[in-house]
């Protein structure tokens, strides 16, 4: 039997949600179909000297808006559904937090963990050359970014190679996000997917007509991270900043559960220095990672790869919310599982939209060719400098000098960036919670789905392609 994609997990899911939609279906049946689909080979030579040839995949789900966006993951398992469910996924998750891209992902099947920094370079650099080639990569036309297997390295080395090929191109730094700062990236990038789930988590904590049984805030709450990649450590490292207890953590060898808490820093620098968690030497380790997703808690964060939580287990999770910091942890089979036993799942498509978001802003920074903080800074902190003169002027009053700085203090980029993040992340769950409520929809996935799919549907016929 074969088993379900991930494309065919978001088939399912679209559905689902596009029961509640009035719109003609050959606009919806459009609406969830991935457009273009490249798939490449091209040879690179291994370290050994000899040619290898390397599987590739480009897919652009929409085009409703252009440039399309999303990451490029370097992973074994990749293939054409995969992206294309990923991109679809992107779609949606544009369409949610208000930026203005039409989905596409991209894989590429190396294992990047296994492969020598000369080699992914190659491989990078010449996927660039076949993506130009074909008019699948640049600032207005579809823009890469990180995703499992990649970060900020290879994001340099595909700017660096657009524009060699694009010397003319004056954006071509907009033509990849999740660059190192040195190279035009934007402060909090790197963490923006991970604090972005912090922020959708305390906000439907915070929601009075979720049914998840929890208190608003983190105070004491028992969380298990699935992964401590980039989004998964970002994530767990905010939430216990702000009162959380991370009582597990799991990784692709093994996960450790310690019910009084754990020392993420420390798990994650035995995980940096061991390449796993396996052999970790306090709390309860366990061989077989997926077991520690099945401990209790009240939060569970998938943030590894998709298909994690499926039929064979989501029966034995013990967790109030199942927050989806990963693209397609859940099965559509375990959603209904969940679902039924009255877990709340904040779902893929709303929940891991940070990095996109930040992905936006970054965009935004290249195309202007100024960082946000540089044109308002100054003219903030005068602005607040006066107000607090006429403060004091009226009230007669000093302001204690160590406080004026502080609140004079213009913001630096981070702050504008971690702020706009912060209220994007806030206002969409609002909106995809309303839309629940209103429409008396099952669960959040169907309200993000639903909100997501109408905003895609209104941009075809406006755009006169259906009538
Ligand atoms: N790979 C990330 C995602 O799945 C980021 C996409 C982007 O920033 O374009 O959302």
């Amino acid at each position: 039997m074969r088993l379900a994609s991930l494309y065919d997990d978001f088939t399912e899911y679209f559905e689902q949600a596009a029961q509640y939609s009035e719109h003609d279906p050959r606009l919806l049946e459009q609406v969830k179909t991935c457009n273009n689909v490249y798939q490449m080979t091209f040879p690179v030579e291994n370290d050994d000297g000899q040619i290898e040839v390397i599987e590739a995949y480009r897919a652009q789900h929409s085009h409703h808006r252009l440039p399309t966006k999303g990451g490029i993951r370097y992973s074994k398992m990749v293939d054409a559904d995969e992206v294309k469910g990923l991109a679809a996924l992107m779609t949606f998750k544009c369409a949610i937090v208000d930026v203005p891209f039409g989905g596409a992902k991209g894989g590429v099947c190396i294992d990047p963990f296994r492969s020598s920094p000369e080699f992914v370079e190659r491989v990078t650099r010449r996927l660039v050359i076949e993506l130009n080639q074909h008019n699948f990569i640049g600032p207005a036309i579809d823009v890469p970014a990180p995703d499992y297997g990649t970060g900020e390295r290879e994001m340099a080395w595909i700017a660096d190679t657009y524009r060699t090929l694009n010397p003319h191109d004056i954006n071509y730094w907009s033509c990849v996000t999740g660059k190192p700062l040195s190279l035009h990236g934007i402060p909090g990038r790197r963490e923006a997917t991970g604090l972005g789930v912090f922020h959708g988590i305390m906000q439907c904590l915070a929601d009075p007509y979720s049914s998840h049984g929890l208190s608003p805030g983190l105070d004491g709450k028992r969380v298990i991270v699935q992964g401590l990649g980039n989004v998964g450590y970002h994530a767990a490292r905010e939430l216990s900043e702000h009162g959380a207890r991370i009582v597990g953590i799991a990784e692709h060898d093994a996960g450790v559960y310690d019910p009084n808490g754990l020392d993420m820093e420390d798990v994650a620098n035995h995980r940096w220095t061991h390449g796993g968690i396996a052999g970790y030497p306090a709390g309860q380790v366990f061989a077989d990672s997926l077991e520690t997703i099945e401990q209790p808690c009240d939060i569970l964060v998938p943030a590894a790869l998709e298909h994690q939580i499926t039929a064979d287990n989501a029966h034995r999770v013990q967790a109030s919310v199942v927050a989806e910091a990963a693209n397609g942890p859940t099965s559509p089979d375990a959603d209904r599982i969940l679902r039924h036993r009255g877990i709340t799942v904040i779902p893929d498509l709303y929940l891991n939209a940070g990095g996109v978001t930040v992905s936006y802003f970054e965009w935004i920074k290249n195309l202007s060719h100024v960082s946000f903080d540089r044109m308002l800074r100054r003219n903030s902190e005068m602005h607040t400098s006066r107000l607090l003169d006429t403060i004091e002027q009226q009230s007669g009053t000093v302001i204690n000098s160590d406080r004026r700085a502080m609140v004079e203090q213009g913001p630096s980029e981070r702050d504008i960036v971690y702020d706009a993040l912060a209220q994007t992340m806030t206002e969409s769950y609002d909106r995809i919670a309303r839309l629940r409520r209103e429409r008396e929809l099952p669960d959040l996935r169907s309200a993000a789905y639903l909100y997501s799919l109408e905003l895609v549907a209104q941009s075809y016929i406006d755009l006169g392609l259906f009538p």
